[in-house]
């Protein structure tokens, strides 16, 4: 395993614009460091207990995002310190995400997911529940958060036909919403691209990537 390697192999074909979110779930600090010393300083995580710890145990500069499916009960542990939610997908974790952030005094930065993919299993809003939550009055009174993009997963499958698909129609919703600026939503991130389909997401309009196995090994 030399991570290294890994992480400056994929950097030197990320594009500047996209942003690297090194995802280390289920990976030891030690693995963490490694990246962090090869000058990586944002990481991606799951789960909020493991998340919390690693916080603790590793260097405070690095900006921490939560990838996994928040439950509105543990947002406290996280809200005092997370940099960015990235699948948010209720205006109820919304407001939850928002008492918390408040309570920390500060602003949550959140994108909200969509469901592109033919998987019944995953998360995520459609394009109509999208543009109800954005212009309910009840969204815009929440001051302590702010929807900065839209993150999506495409269906776990060969076919880069269907993948592409997906991304594309991910890249069309954002386009048609993020004309439409709030305070509390400006939208400029698309978190799109894993370790298997990161290079179509890049061609279908991806700012952000999510890249675990292609750093840090299987898992
Ligand atoms: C685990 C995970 C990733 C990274 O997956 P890899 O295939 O290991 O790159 C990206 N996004 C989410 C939401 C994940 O849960």
């Amino acid at each position: 395993m030399a991570i290294k390697e890994n992480l400056l192999q994929i950097k030197s074909q990320l594009p500047n614009h996209v942003t690297l979110v090194a995802v280390s779930k289920t990976k030891p600090v030690a693995d963490l460091m490694e990246a962090y010393n090869a000058g990586q300083r944002v990481f991606g995580e799951n789960y909020v207990q493991e998340l919390v710890e690693k916080h603790e145990a590793l260097p405070k500069d690095i900006q921490w995002h939560f990838i996994g499916h928040l439950q509105s009960r543990k947002v406290k542990l996280i809200a005092p310190f997370v940099n960015l939610i990235h699948g948010v997908d209720s205006l109820k974790l919304l407001h939850e995400i928002n008492k918390e952030a408040q309570k920390n005094n500060r602003v949550i930065d959140c994108l909200l997911q969509i469901f592109i993919a033919e998987e019944e299993s995953k998360f995520g809003l459609d394009e109509k529940e999208l543009t109800e939550i954005l212009s309910s009055e009840e969204f815009k009174n929440l001051k302590n958060i702010r929807i900065i993009g839209l993150m999506g997963m495409a269906t776990f499958t060969e076919n880069k036909d269907q993948i592409k698909k997906e991304f594309q129609n991910l890249k069309t919703i954002f386009d048609k919403v993020s004309k439409q600026k709030t305070e509390n939503c400006q939208l400029n991130t698309i978190s799109m691209g894993m370790s298997g389909d990161y290079q179509i997401a890049i061609e279908c309009g991806s700012t952000m990537v999510r890249i675990g196995s292609s750093i840090f090994g299987v898992r």
